[in-house]
């Protein structure tokens, strides 16, 4: 078996550990004569499963009192209608932060349900920075606050947390949730698609403040009402319950890492060994402010675009695989997620060194 290291921005890697694990409990479960995917969601193996899970992943970010952990579906895709569904609250106006693509399938989303104002952009630089807290412009009448806290696209990374005064903050953190420690809070809500740090496709964790509960805008269907899904511990529908248990498992390894102080040491190193090989070389360029660059997400380009497909192909057959950058960034980008062990950055560094040797 030749596993590779696979820098895709999602779904992406899981850990090899929880992959086994699986595999291991595939056929049954701890005695249970089942596979996770045919347990009743209501059954006391699938919700000890799922109870398992929101206590470790209420721990790893300590999650305060006085907040729900959702375990829904529908991507962060349709968060960008909940967030403004539930959260209007009967405002008819919320600021919106843009800084990359996703912020703005958020803002498109969220104009479909009031009048939003664009408290920040930084499109005018092509998305290579994010803006400093003097540069939002809130306005007094906003329902909330909604930003991208890694802009998994352009690789650009909030160095800080917007203060948002007494405005509730949304956060879009599919591609960051989990991958340092945060002070939930801080936040109104946390929504996060799960194929990049968290699990399969399929699942979406949102974390929320019980006080922003139950007040969405007239017409809201069941499904897209945050108090339903509350008030039912996310099983108001059948919950996606094999991911929601592969996340659990998530959850585990990162506990025995040693929790987000311990990942987020592992993901700095990877981050900026990454960057500094980048750096310091005459081939590879990243655009991104030094103080906004992700963790998550390195795009860099070749400085002569004609080696992109010649760099993907000898790429591939060193086993670093998905390295093909957004088609509206180009050049490459590698996601180096939680589950992306050092080992594979350090391949990764050495095979361009080694490229730009032969190439550049
Ligand atoms: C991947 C991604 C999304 C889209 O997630 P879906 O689960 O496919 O809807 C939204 N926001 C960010 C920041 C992402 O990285």
């Amino acid at each position: 078996m030749a596993r590779v290291f696979n820098f895709s921005a999602g779904p992406a890697m899981l850990p090899e550990e929880v992959l086994q694990q699986a595999r291991e409990e595939m056929l049954d479960w701890h005695a249970s004569g089942m596979c996770v995917a045919e347990m009743s969601h209501r059954g006391k193996e699938f919700v000890s499963i799922a109870e398992q899970a929101e206590a470790d992943l209420r721990e790893l970010l300590a999650v305060p009192d006085g907040y729900k952990v959702l375990f829904l579906q529908g991507g962060a895709s349709s968060q960008f209608a909940m967030v403004p569904m539930n959260l209007l609250k009967g405002g008819t106006t919320a600021d919106y932060i843009n800084t990359g693509s996703w912020s703005k399938k958020a803002i498109a989303e969220a104009k479909r349900f009031c009048d939003l104002k664009v408290a920040a952009s930084t499109e005018d630089t092509r998305f290579t920075r994010a803006p400093t807290q003097g540069e939002l412009a809130l306005n007094a009448n906003a329902a909330y606050v909604h930003y991208t806290p890694n802009e998994t696209i352009q690789g650009v990374e909030f160095p800080y947390v917007p203060e948002t005064g007494d405005k509730p903050l949304a956060a879009d953190m599919s591609s960051c949730i989990l991958s340092r420690p945060i002070d939930i809070s801080r936040y109104g809500v946390i929504y996060a698609g799960a194929q990049k740090n968290v699990g399969p496709a399929g699942l979406t964790i949102v974390i929320l403040r019980e006080d922003l509960i139950g007040q969405p805008i007239a017409g809201t269907p069941a499904m897209f009402d945050y108090k339903i899904h509350a008030d039912a511990g996310s099983m108001y529908n059948t919950p996606p319950t094999y991911a929601w248990y592969l996340a659990g498992l998530v959850f585990q390894w990162i506990k025995r890492l040693g929790g987000l102080d311990a990942m987020a040491a592992i993901n700095e190193r990877k981050a900026q060994a990454l960057y500094a090989a980048i750096d310091s070389s005459g081939l590879y360029t990243n655009p991104v402010e030094p103080a906004c660059r992700s963790w998550m997400n390195v795009p860099f380009t070749l400085a002569d675009p004609a080696l992109d497909e010649i760099f993907l192909a000898e790429a591939k057959g060193a086993g670093l695989v998905t390295l093909k950058g957004h088609r509206s960034v180009g050049g490459m980008r590698a996601s180096i997620y939680n589950a992306m062990p050092e080992e594979g950055v350090r391949a990764l560094i050495g095979f361009m060194q080694e490229f730009e040797h032969r190439h550049g």
